[in-house]
């Protein structure tokens, strides 16, 4: 807001601005402005007025007040006048909103709820009412919000080869009713961190979006998965595909992994929990990590256009469930291993299998190029910070101080 701006009292400055922006009239003012100046004086200033502040502020601060109005009919406080408390405590709260992707990104900056706090005085004024934004609780909580902003958000850390391999080892033991878990959660970690995946497109997986097929050049099997398009993927209208391509060992063969836990699924649809406790109890016999199976797996029935669950929620009782695990519910297994595995669940997370992949394909010597195609990051300085964590020392003058 300009400082001219700030000297006009703001009920005339509203008033004169637009007739249109309702919700910031104050027709007590404009009376009177009306008996204290003539016409064209109340004009002029009009007119300068107008300018002072762009039409997409105004657009702004009336849905910011709508938003403020609504959460307070949400809440039974009253939003005119407001309350200074419930003023702080509507800020707070919307400062907490997190994007619903798996980035724990905010969703609003200091900025816009700044701007909030700002639409909520402006209608105070209009109305010719003290603003409670001017109180204590309200001005600290802004600043507050202001010096949180400027520490980075907590990132979820890159799951690397060696922590996947550590988080699989605290899978349940093969036998029923663990192994029905273990065989689900061994698809999924490795086809998260192979396919760089989001928890939400992991959990969103049918079996209809799967296909095996062969690597032309190799002949190897592989998995081709197709994503829906994500919200924060609008350009690609029809979806993006990944390979998940065979291991090199079969304890961390993806193919192997989906060949195995198709056939518990299958068992599942064909006869219920007996069949799936026949099926795990004779893998767990034949458990032998070491061999793949998957160069003679010829695919399975279970895409038959049902859009069925690749990754079903699982008790602990061994039943499967018939709806897709939750992407909250992916993330909180990643914590759940990383806990086993004695390591922080808060510093993992769903994300932490798709920066996992980025680092540990920078550590391998991947490209940027080829990072980005797999993970389908489209924009590069994302994967650069992935190759600065792998390689904090490449490319750096640090290295030629001659320390
Ligand atoms: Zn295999």
């Amino acid at each position: 807001m300009s400082e001219m701006a700030q000297m006009v009292p703001a009920a005339v400055r509203e008033r004169l601005a637009a007739g249109a922006h309702s919700v910031l009239v104050d027709a007590a003012a404009l009376d009177a402005v009306r008996q204290r100046f003539d016409a064209e004086q109340a004009q002029a200033l009009g007119r300068y007025l107008a300018a002072a502040q762009s039409p997409n502020t105004l657009r702004a601060y009336r849905s910011d007040w709508v938003a403020f109005t609504a959460w307070c009919a949400a809440e039974g406080r009253r939003a005119l006048p407001a309350d200074a408390v419930d003023v702080a405590v509507y800020l707070a709260a919307a400062a907490e909103t997190r994007h619903s992707d798996d980035t724990g990104r905010w969703a609003l900056s200091a900025a816009t709820l700044e701007r909030k706090a700002a639409a909520i005085a402006a209608v105070h004024a209009a109305q010719g009412l003290a603003s409670p934004t001017r109180a204590d609780v309200v001005r600290m909580t802004l600043r507050g919000i202001r010096r949180r902003r400027r520490s980075p958000p907590q990132r979820k850390r890159p799951l690397l080869l060696e922590t996947l391999e550590r988080l699989l080892e605290q899978r349940p033991g093969p036998a029923y009713p663990g192994g029905v878990a273990r065989l689900r959660d061994t698809l999924l970690l490795l086809a998260g961190f192979a396919g760089a995946l989001r928890r939400s497109e992991l959990a969103a997986i049918s079996y209809d979006d799967v296909v095996c097929d062969h690597d032309l050049s190799t002949g190897d099997p592989l998995l081709v998965v197709s994503l829906a398009a994500t919200k924060t993927d609008q350009q690609a209208q029809h979806g993006q595909r990944v390979a998940l391509p065979r291991g090199r060992r079969a304890a961390t063969c993806a193919v192997c992994a989906f060949a195995a836990w198709s056939q518990v699924l299958q068992a599942h649809r064909d006869g219920g929990t007996a069949a799936v406790r026949a099926v795990v109890e004779q893998a767990a016999t034949a458990v032998d990590d070491h061999e793949h199976v998957c160069h003679t797996y010829a695919g399975t029935d279970l895409a038959d256009g049902s859009a069925r669950a690749l990754f079903p929620p699982v008790s602990r009782h061994g039943h499967i469930g018939q709806r897709p695990m939750s992407g909250r519910a992916v993330a909180e297994l990643v914590k759940r291993y990383a806990q086993r595995a004695g390591l922080d669940p808060d510093a993992f997370g769903g994300h932490s299998l798709r920066a996992g992949f980025a680092t540990q394909a920078a550590l391998g010597g991947a490209s940027d190029r080829e990072i980005m195609r797999q993970g389908r990051w489209s924009n590069p300085r994302t994967v650069h910070g992935y190759i600065r964590t792998a390689h904090p020392l490449e490319d750096n003058a640090v290295t030629r101080l001659g320390l």
